[in-house]
C-alpha cells in the first residue's frame, strides 16, 4: 500500500486575514516609503559597510530600535549565487551579493530592509517563520513590500526569479 502523502493543507498553513492585521496594529502601523537620498542613490557606486549601516540606522530607528545598527554586521559576499542577500538573524549579519546587487543597484535598499526585516521579526518576536506574518508587518511599515522573489533583468547565462535570501536565513 502506498504511504499516504499529507494533505497540501496541513504542510503549508495560511495565516488569516484578521492574525496579520493584529500583528499590523502591534507595530502601531504607520507606513510610508523611507526616503534615503541623502545618505545613497542608485546611481552611486554600492555603499560600503558604514553607509550601509547608515542605511540601516534609518530602516531600524522605523521599527524603534535605531541603536541596533551599532550591532549588525554588512558585507558583500562573492560567493552569493541566486541570493541578493542573506541574513544570520541569530548573529546580526547581513550579507550582499555584490555582483546582482551591482547590476542592480535599485534593489539594494529594498534587499538591504528585507534582511533587516528578518533580524528584527527575531529579536522582537522570536520569528522563524522567514517569511511570515511579523516579517511582513515590518516590511510594510517601512513601505517596503514582502515578497521574497524579485525578477531582475536576465543576464547572459541567469534566469530568474532571484531570491533576496535563501533557506540559510537561520544560521547556526
Ligand atoms: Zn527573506
Amino acid at each position: 500500500m502506498a504511504k499516504q502523502k499529507m494533505p497540501r493543507s496541513h504542510r503549508n498553513v495560511q495565516p488569516r486575514l484578521s492574525d496579520e492585521s493584529l500583528v499590523a496594529c502591534h507595530l502601531s502601523l504607520v507606513t510610508g516609503r523611507l526616503s534615503f537620498d541623502d545618505l545613497w542613490t542608485p546611481d552611486q557606486p554600492l555603499p560600503d559597510g558604514g553607509v550601509l549601516r547608515e542605511l540601516s540606522r534609518r530602516v531600524l530607528a522605523a521599527w524603534g530600535h535605531a541603536e541596533w545598527a551599532d550591532g549588525i554586521r554588512f558585507g558583500y559576499n562573492g560567493r552569493l549565487r541566486r541570493c541578493l542577500g542573506r541574513a544570520f538573524f541569530k548573529e546580526g549579519r547581513i550579507d550582499l551579493n555584490p555582483r546582482l546587487l551591482s547590476a542592480n543597484r535599485s534593489q539594494v535598499i529594498p534587499t538591504l530592509v528585507h534582511e533587516l526585516a528578518h533580524i528584527v521579526a527575531w529579536r522582537l518576536f522570536g520569528e522563524v517563520n522567514a517569511h511570515g506574518l511579523h516579517f511582513r508587518a515590518l516590511m510594510a511599515k517601512a513601505g517596503f513590500k514582502g515578497r521574497a522573489t524579485v525578477r531582475l533583468a536576465k543576464r547572459e547565462g541567469e534566469g530568474g526569479p532571484f531570491v533576496r535570501g535563501s533557506g540559510s536565513h537561520i544560521a547556526t
